[in-house]
Parts: structure tokens; sequence; C-alpha cells
């Protein structure tokens, strides 16, 4: 098996949201299977390397969002031997989504089914801790975009962040940090940044969206970005402001073929919601 970045084109747009096919050690394995709404390019892109999703040994989930674990539960409905490595405090939320089901509605609304597809539960004995290692990746504890959030990092030196690392659209320069509620947490993540960096990778495998080879400059630039959009809502920006100056920010460093997907990937709205709420619960503590 190659090694493969496959684009889920969600909703037919491309390049916007990805899956990574791995040879493990003992089987293909998957970074993030997508969500249910995407099963369908799934299955063609895993057939373009001559497999089929009865072949994979593996599936290593970066967090569970939907649209990085959505189509977990399906999977494993076709494969019963799939081994779904995910992280100690995410593990409980795919054994049972209600939970995670709840969380997304609230986010969006009527629009869920047809955006990520239905949430099936994983059984338990397919569940395995990705904890120290995982498939014979090594699994860095990452929390910040969400608690549960882990990073892999295979014997490459190639990481497979999830959302930790923030969403660009390579090779657009512009780095988006996708911060949604429920659990942003600004000191945890900005410390998972520099955890990656320190492990020193050599190439960032972004689920949104592809391979950044530029690690150092990336992790700079997600640091400054992230820093100024926490700045602002704590200074009491409004949804409007806020939305307008990452709209601004997107448009001067991307394209109009490439902008549509950081929208899709990290709506602004959305981080100013998970934002305001990191500080009012900072508040709220102090
Ligand atoms: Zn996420």
């Amino acid at each position: 098996v190659p090694d493969a970045l496959i684009d889920l084109r969600h909703l037919g747009r491309p390049r916007v949201c990805g899956v990574y096919l791995l040879e493990g050690s003992d089987g293909p394995a998957l970074v993030d299977c997508g969500p249910a709404s995407c099963l369908d390019e799934l299955r063609a892109g895993l057939e373009r390397h001559g497999l089929a999703v009865s072949d994979l040994r593996h599936l290593l989930l970066t967090h569970i969002h939907l649209d990085h674990g959505g189509a977990a539960g399906q999977l494993v409905r076709e494969n019963p031997d799939l081994q779904v490595h995910v992280s100690p405090v995410g593990a409980p939320h795919v054994v049972n989504p209600a939970r995670l089901q709840a969380s997304a509605r609230r986010l969006y609304g009527d629009d869920l089914e047809r955006l990520w597809g239905p949430l099936l539960p994983v059984p338990e004995e397919n569940v395995r801790i990705a904890d120290g290692k995982a498939a014979g990746l090594e699994v860095l504890a990452t929390p910040g975009h969400a608690r549960h959030q882990v990073t892999y990092v295979d014997e490459r030196g190639r990481a497979f962040p999830g959302d930790t690392l923030g969403v660009r659209i390579v090779p657009s320069p512009h780095i988006r940090p996708h911060a949604p509620p429920p659990d942003i947490d600004v000191e945890g993540w900005l410390h998972s940044i520099d955890q990656v960096g320190q492990r020193g990778p050599g190439e960032i495998c972004l689920p949104h969206f592809g391979v950044v080879a530029d690690v150092d400059a990336h992790l700079e630039e997600l640091r400054r970005q992230l820093r100024l959009w926490v700045k602002r809502v704590g200074a009491g920006w409004t949804p409007e402001q806020f939305v307008a100056a990452a709209e601004e920010e997107l448009l001067a460093g991307s394209d109009a073929e490439t902008a549509p997907g950081y929208r899709s990937a990290a709506a602004a709205g959305a981080s100013y919601l998970g934002l305001e709420r990191y500080w009012r619960k900072r508040r709220e503590r102090a």
C-alpha cells in the first residue's frame, strides 16, 4: 500500500477534508476516516489503492469530531476486525456517541445529517486506547482544539495532528486556527503546539488539507494567529467584527479557489463561539 492522502471531497468540494492511508506494521491503517456522509468517497479512494474497507486493520482517530471520526461506527459494522484507536478521553464517546451527537446538534442544528451523516456507535471490543503507542505509531496527547485530541507520529517522523496544528489548504500559506465549542483550552493548545514542535516532525499531515514541509514556520504562524484571535475575543470584539477580521486575513492569505475550503473546514463564527466560551469559563474561575 503506498502512503496516500485520500480526498473525501466533503459536500463535493475538493481539498477540504482528507484522511491518510498508511502501510501499518501489520496491514493498512487509516488516520481518521472522515464523516459518514463521505463514505462513498472514502471507498473510492481506498479502491484506487486496490483496497476495500474490509482490508483495513487499524483506524487511528486523531479526535472524535464528526469530520474526523464520524464514519467509525459504520466502518466497524462493515469490517468487524477493524481496531479503532482513540484517546482515553474520547473512547467513551465513540462507544456511546449520544453526547457527541448532542454537542454536534447544538452547533449544526438541522444540518447535522446532511453535513455529516448518521453517527453509529463503535462496539467496545473494537476500541483500543491510544496512549503511548498505537499500531506502531507514537501517540502524543495534544489537547487544545479538543480535550481528547492526540497527534500520531510515524517512524518516518511525519506528524498527524488532526486539528491541533490548524487548518491550511496547502500550498496556501494562510493558517486558520479552528476553535469551536465546547472545550477550547488555549494554554493547553499552545503547549501542544510546542510539544509537537519539540518532537521535531519532518512533515505535518493536515486533514484540512495536505502535507506541510515548512514545519517551524507553520507552527510559529499558527501560534501568532491563535494568540491574536484569543486576544480579540477577550477584548470584547463582537462576532461580526471577529468574523470580518478573519475573513480579511483569509482573503489576504489565500485565493478564490482555496478560501471556501477554509470557511467550510473552520468556520470563523464557530471559533468565535469556542473562544467566547473559553473566556467566559476562565472569568468564572477567576
Ligand atoms: Zn476537530
